[in-house]
């Protein structure tokens, strides 16, 4: 019997208790996930389990652990670990609906946040499944308000968003506590190193059960990519939710650094977003999760792990701030719209260095993700215009009090003004337009000659003046002495030869430069024109005011004029050169 053949649940074996749970629930067919894991986990191997979100993993443990329950003790038998409170009660209340024509099993959801001591009442009553977050858990296991002793099962469900959120400690002193002959199986939408690890140090003979690349080719969703200039990603994010009118949507990216600042820009904007990320604690993330749900948040910025176990309907789209370094991450992140045959969008801003990326995923997806036009100002401000006059008729056709304000245009004519200025201004302020800060040629970057072969052409031949191709500085005798490759640029900010101190200080600062440290070096093949390039791309300041650069082994020194450096450390830090994240900092 091959998987694809199973139609039905009554192919599975599961006794009739289930079978009609889910009858009632609705399930008539198993998903992928469920018709392989579910005869895998009834067998009793440990199983390793990974699909997309939302591909009904829950019921693929969730039956068989039910159906290995023994009703007559009163012993906690299956212990269910899941990274939130929402999802340990999402996980125990589906449970607990295929449970229920199975008399007297008993599931309880345990987590931070609640009542320790209700807890402590319903544990003590006999509980047969735990479901719960593995800081509570621990917590209980401490006091011995829960044993362990009896557990046959042990599930680590969204295993990838648990260890983003940094339980992978509570998580190895959980599993070193439970009995040696358990059976373990664990479940995610992507696997990583960490979570190899733990299931090389904790499962038995796993078996590997995979299932990805979901129903990406029929679904409805619009990909597009721009080209953009990381810089200005912003910008050209809200031009595209003004003109597409997107009023519910996902924007992901890849660090939790960025989703603070990209809400930031966005709030500064007018925009009302919020983002979510692995070091919200469980009441802010609730909160941020209710008021996008209400609507009253339109824009909810994420990474990818944490967008993992929200659980999100009815978007209008999703846009990729940046491109994901895994091309499943994509499937993942793409898949979030376009459910239940609503049409999508998903939208990905593209910097120059994250273009090969896409061309990954293209392969990997084997869809053609189309080229888009940045919107030009003028589309955005007639876009704004339609919706202001819009919106102007109807409260004038809903008429109420508005003679309270009739008198505001008397007494700005009085002060001198024109009905079409004060309109006009009014209508500005109102519509909210920003300025049309990077022009509209200032946002994508373009192609060069010969782009595609090159690896990254000399951006420094087309400034005029002549400095900037960056050399050896005369010191590269000292350099070779301390280990490192020193540049220096020509012209007035070369560096004068001075002192330089042996244990990898840097060495004295021209006045008026800042020295920044940089988290690669050598090994990873960086080149000064790299960094040059991205600090000036990235931070929109003029290549050649960056000073030295020297770089060693494992990081880089490079100055840049003082009053930039801030700038420069909120342009790169976080992001990548020559597609490799990079960590910068003041040098001390
Ligand atoms: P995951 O953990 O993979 O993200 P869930 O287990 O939360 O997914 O399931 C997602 C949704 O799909 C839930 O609402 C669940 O009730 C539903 N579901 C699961 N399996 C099936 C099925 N075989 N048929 C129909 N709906 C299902
Ligand atoms: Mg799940």
């Amino acid at each position: 019997m091959t998987t694809e053949t199973i139609e039905s649940f009554s192919e599975l074996g599961l006794s009739e208790n289930i079978l009609k749970a889910l009858t009632e629930m609705g399930f008539t067919k198993p998903s992928p996930i469920q018709a392989q894991g579910i005869p895998a986990v009834m067998q009793g191997s440990d199983v390793i389990g990974q699909a997309q979100t939302g591909t009904g993993k829950t019921a693929a443990f969730g039956i068989p652990v039910l159906e290995r329950i023994d009703i007559t003790s009163n012993a906690v038998q299956a212990l269910v670990l899941c990274p939130t409170r929402e999802l340990a009660v999402q996980v125990s209340e589906e449970i607990g609906r295929l449970a229920k024509f199975q008399r007297g099993i008993k599931i309880e959801a345990i987590y931070g946040g609640d009542s320790i001591d209700r807890q402590i009442r319903s544990l003590k009553k006999g509980v047969h499944i735990v479901v719960g977050t593995p800081g509570r858990v621990m917590d209980h296991m401490e006091r011995k308000t829960l044993k362990f002793d009896e557990v046959r099962m042990m599930v680590l469900d969204e295993a990838d968003e648990m260890l983003d959120m940094g339980f992978r400690e509570d998580i190895e002193s959980i599993l070193a506590d439970m009995p040696e002959d358990r059976q373990t199986i664990l479940f995610s939408a992507t696997m990583s190193k960490p979570i190899m690890s733990i299931t090389k140090r904790f499962l038995n003979d796993p078996i590997l059960i995979k299932v990805v690349r979901n129903e990406l080719t029929n679904v409805n969703i619009e990909q597009v990519y721009f080209e953009v200039k990381p810089q200005a990603k912003v910008e050209v994010m809200t031009r595209l939710i003004d003109m597409h009118h997107l009023k519910s949507l996902l924007v992901f990216c890849n660090t939790k650094r960025k989703v603070d600042e990209i809400v930031e820009d966005l709030q500064l904007r007018g925009y009302a977003s919020e983002g979510i990320h692995g070091d919200l604690r469980q009441q802010q993330r609730s909160n941020v999760m209710s008021k996008f749900k209400a609507g009253v948040t339109t824009i909810l910025v994420a990474t990818d792990v944490a967008a993992r176990g929200i659980d999100v309907s009815g978007l209008d789209g999703v846009i990729n701030y940046d491109i994901p370094l895994d091309e499943e991450y994509y499937v993942h992140r793409i898949g979030r719209t376009g459910r239940a045959g609503m049409s999508g969008k998903a939208f990905s801003l593209v910097a120059r260095d994250e273009k090969y990326r896409l061309k990954t995923i293209e392969g990997y997806t084997k869809v053609k993700i189309e080229k888009g036009v940045i919107p030009s100002y003028e589309d955005i401000v007639g876009v704004r215009k339609a919706r202001f006059v819009e919106s102007i008729s109807v409260s004038i056709q809903e008429g109420d009090d508005q003679e309270l304000f009739g008198d505001v245009l008397e007494m700005l004519q009085h002060a001198g003004y024109s009905t079409e200025q004060v309109v006009g201004a009014m209508a500005k302020q109102i519509m909210g337009v920003q300025k049309n800060e990077y022009g509209d040629s200032n946002l994508a970057w373009e192609e060069r000659r010969g782009d595609a072969g090159r690896s990254g052409g000399d951006r420094f031949e087309r400034r005029p003046s002549s400095g900037g191709r960056f050399e050896r500085g005369n010191d590269r005798r000292e350099g070779e002495r301390r280990g490192a490759d020193r540049y220096a640029p020509k012209g007035d900010f070369r560096r004068p030869e001075g002192v330089r101190d042996e244990n990898r200080k840097p060495a004295s600062v021209e006045a008026g430069m800042t020295r920044l440290f940089l988290s690669l070096g050598r090994k990873d093949h960086i080149m000064p024109k790299d960094i040059v390039g991205a600090i000036a791309g990235e931070a929109n300041i003029p290549g050649k005011t960056i000073g030295a650069i020297d770089i060693y082994d494992k990081f880089t020194f490079v100055d840049v004029p003082e009053r930039d450096a801030r700038a420069v450390l909120r342009a790169m830090d976080g992001n990548t050169i020559k597609g490799k994240p990079v960590q910068i900092d003041i040098a001390k």
